[in-house]
């Protein structure tokens, strides 16, 4: 061999290196929600697979939701970056006034209805810069407008098995690389549900964080069949905590309410209420004051700054919020039916512990065996972009420099 030609060989091998190592590179990210997953579950011992990850990766000490912790506004704002005072999604059923029709989880159009999700979703950012997303269901996915949700998506199936699920992210993922998405969602379900039907404490409630840790050590088996292993990093995080709730912490409305002409929404931990009359707010939120006991009202303009919940048009003139563990209810109230009020609840207080969820990471981008305070989860979407190595969005809400110190340098 000539010296030239060993030259080019050299030039040839030196390039086809640099350019492996940029696609082995690419940074993947699969994030997780384990609805319901309160901060201290993983203290029980019941799940090795979801402490396998804190341990050998990042584990944050709790993860705090927007409030109201309430599973729509919580997971929008995790891929969104944002208050739901700044997206829209104020919670999981309220009254656009607009047109007077009401979002609520169960109707399929409005879930669909792009117009609810203001602000922009992870997956539409990283879709400008070319990057291919996917979502194995998370709110905001199923937007009816094409550039809006994740390239591959699923409509949402509460009865979708769970290993389909994990199988659907694994195939995806042995995709060629021009049509493999770097961004994927996964979306459990099974822990909220049992923590709203039996509690945060129950036997039932701790088979389930097995079952779910189960799944989890099958996904990272998988992930591992197909090489991804340690090429991808996994964010797991839940939406919110749990409490107990009982029928003997009920807070009747009615007796107030029933004095005034008012549209009312929500029960159990905050009802907000909007007088037909304009002139009606401030005495009927006088009357609500007076009567303070277990909970708190406030006027739209005066909630806790650090709820950063009076901005949006579709928040009502008056919010009243219970206390941890309380159950508002605006009609006479039946025990028998149970309903709201027992076993367990969430959306209250996004600062009270209980309402905590969790946050564990790990993958290339991230420390090992690093354990941190309390995280935002507002500070999640500019977190997942620095990964990408791109800019988030300018004025959300979330900041990089609260969280960024996760990763390596
Ligand atoms: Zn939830």
């Amino acid at each position: 061999m000539t010296m030239r030609k060993f030259k080019t060989l050299l030039l040839f091998i030196l390039i086809a290196a640099t350019f492996q190592l940029q696609a082995s590179e690419r940074p993947y990210v699969l994030l997780i929600s384990l609805d319901g997953f309160r901060w201290d579950y993983i203290g029980r011992g019941l799940s090795p697979n979801i402490a396998w990850i804190a341990e050998n990766g990042v584990e944050a000490l709790s993860l705090e939701p927007v409030f109201p912790t309430k599973t729509f506004p919580t997971h929008y704002s995790i891929v969104t970056g944002l208050h739901p005072e700044n997206h829209g999604m104020i919670a999981n059923s309220f009254i656009d006034w607009e047109t007077g029709e009401r979002f609520a989880l169960r109707n399929r159009e409005m879930v669909e209805n792009a117009k609810y999700y203001q602000g922009e979703a992870i997956w539409e950012t990283l879709r400008r810069s070319g990057i291919i997303t996917a979502s194995y269901f998370w709110p905001g996915s199923e937007m009816n407008i094409e550039y809006r949700r994740p390239h591959y998506y699923h409509q949402y199936d509460h009865e979708r098995p769970h290993l389909d699920r994990i199988e659907g992210i694994i195939e995806w993922l042995q995709l060629p690389e021009e049509e493999r998405p770097q961004f994927i969602t996964l979306y459990y379900s099974d822990v909220d549900s049992e923590g709203h039907r039996t509690g945060p404490y129950s036997d039932e409630l701790n088979e389930t964080i097995v079952f779910v840790d189960s799944l989890m050590g099958i996904l990272l088996d998988r992930l591992e069949d197909i090489n991804m292993f340690d090429r991808i990093n996994i964010i797991l995080v839940s939406d919110h905590g749990m409490t107990e709730v009982s029928t003997e912490r009920v807070i009747e409305l009615h007796p107030v309410l029933d004095e005034y002409d008012v549209v009312t929404d929500g029960v159990g931990p905050v009802t907000m209420i909007k007088p037909d009359n304009p002139a009606d707010i401030l005495p009927l939120y006088r009357r609500l004051k007076e009567g303070e006991d277990n909970y708190r009202v406030y006027l739209k303009e005066e909630m806790p700054e650090y709820w950063y919940y009076s901005a949006h048009a579709y928040i009502m003139p008056i919010i009243v919020v219970a206390d941890i563990g309380w159950s508002l209810s605006q009609r006479p109230y039946d025990p028998a039916r149970g309903y709201f009020a027992t076993g367990g609840n969430h959306g209250y207080d996004n600062k009270h512990i209980d309402m905590h969820g969790i946050f564990y990471a790990m993958g290339p981008a991230f420390k090992s065996g690093y354990r941190t305070g309390t995280v935002r989860s507002v500070d999640i979407y500019p977190l997942m972009m620095d990964i990408f190595g791109l800019e988030s969005r300018t004025g959300i809400d979330g900041e990089l420099n609260n969280i960024r110190f996760l990763l390596k340098d």
